[in-house]
């Protein structure tokens, strides 16, 4: 049995007994759950892969408290990666480095780097705390589902699978972190998030986007994935597509589909008495509400998603990045 507990002395103390057998353990961050295990210990380690379901090359991200060394972890920490660390850390951006090879080389899936993050969640920080210890973590969901970003959405994947969900609550970020490779002369993105590309930028004068192209060779395995996906059959239209998203609608409707419309403030009104759900108004509106967005649509028998943003920039790429995966579609800007 799965069980859900606040996050008190007993319960970081139950955690701990769990993480030192060499089990996995859910827990809050200000991104999305994560499902935690020994990052110096393979067997829990690669049972973070079993559990979730996970391609054994797709990496994972280390996690730490605010205090920890991480000169313990990575060989390499470049002047710009320091700055950035200093300006958004605790936060939504995990940085790769070169490894020392002291965790489980089950974490990088063999690569030499290691992708470290120090989440703002202040539940996150008294695990990591508490443990002290580097803390491997995807996302407590399974795999190519969409992300939880509620002890309630780790359950509904998870139950009877891993024995403790660490509740702290609602995710108020949303959508996972900003993966910065900081193993280059100048940082480079490899999966959007909160930390934006152009924050980066401003930040250290540089910084670089890295698209992976099919069938190509990926920086980031995590992007040859579909991801992010409804159970349902999801499907994403152009904001100049609105017609034949409704005209679809009526069609599936016609045929006794239950059809659903996912869309932010533009074009509603178009929408007339459709069943629709409401993204939001903001890029981190959006963000904060995506996956439990998604996850009442998957519901339905067909989500329609029409995204009609005013910039496709800043914290909106991740957003758009996300949708797009979830439909096994690539978005291009
Ligand atoms: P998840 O924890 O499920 O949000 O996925 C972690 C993401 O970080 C995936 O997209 C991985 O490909 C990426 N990642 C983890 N470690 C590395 C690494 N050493 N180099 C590049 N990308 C990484
Ligand atoms: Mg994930």
């Amino acid at each position: 049995m799965t069980e859900i507990l606040p996050i008190t002395e007993n319960s970081l103390k139950r955690a701990k007994t769990l993480i030192l057998k060499g089990e996995t353990v859910a827990f809050p961050t200000e991104t999305v759950y994560g499902l935690g295990a020994n990052a110096y210990n393979t067997v829990a380690v690669n049972k973070i892969f079993e559990v979730k379901g996970r391609p054994n090359d797709n990496p994972l991200i280390v996690h730490v408290h605010k205090d920890f060394d991480i000169s313990a972890l990575v060989a390499e920490v470049p002047d710009y990666a320091k700055i950035l660390a200093k300006k958004f850390l605790p936060g939504p951006l995990t940085m790769v480095y070169k490894s020392k090879g002291t965790v489980s080389p089950a974490v990088s899936c063999g690569l030499d780097t290691l992708a470290v993050r120090i989440p703002s969640h202040e539940g996150a920080q008294k695990f990591l705390k508490y443990l002290d210890l580097p803390i491997a973590a995807p996302s407590a969901n399974i795999s190519k589902h969409i992300s939880p970003t509620s002890a309630e959405h780790v359950l509904a994947d998870l139950d009877g699978k891993i024995d403790l969900i660490l509740d702290g609550g609602v995710c108020t970020g949303g959508i996972e972190s900003t993966v910065l490779d900081c193993t280059g002369e100048i940082p480079v993105v490899l999966r959007s998030g909160l930390i934006s590309k152009e924050m980066v930028q401003e930040t250290v004068g540089a910084c670089g986007e890295y698209v992976y192209r099919e069938g190509g060779v990926a920086r980031s395995p995590g992007m040859r994935y579909k991801h992010y996906a409804p159970t349902c059959r999801t499907e994403m239209f152009e904001p100049d597509e609105y017609k034949n998203a409704l005209a679809l609608y009526d069609a599936e409707l016609e045929k006794g589909v239950k059809v659903c419309i996912l869309c932010d403030g533009d074009g509603k009104e178009l929408i007339g008495d459709r069943k629709f759900i409401f993204l939001g108004s903001t890029p981190k509106e959006m963000a904060a509400n995506l996956y439990a967005k998604l996850r009442e649509g998957e519901k339905t028998s067909e989500l329609l998603i029409v995204i009609s943003p005013k910039e496709r920039g800043g914290v909106m790429a991740g957003v758009m990045n996300r949708l797009t995966k979830a439909c096994g579609k690539r978005y291009e800007s």
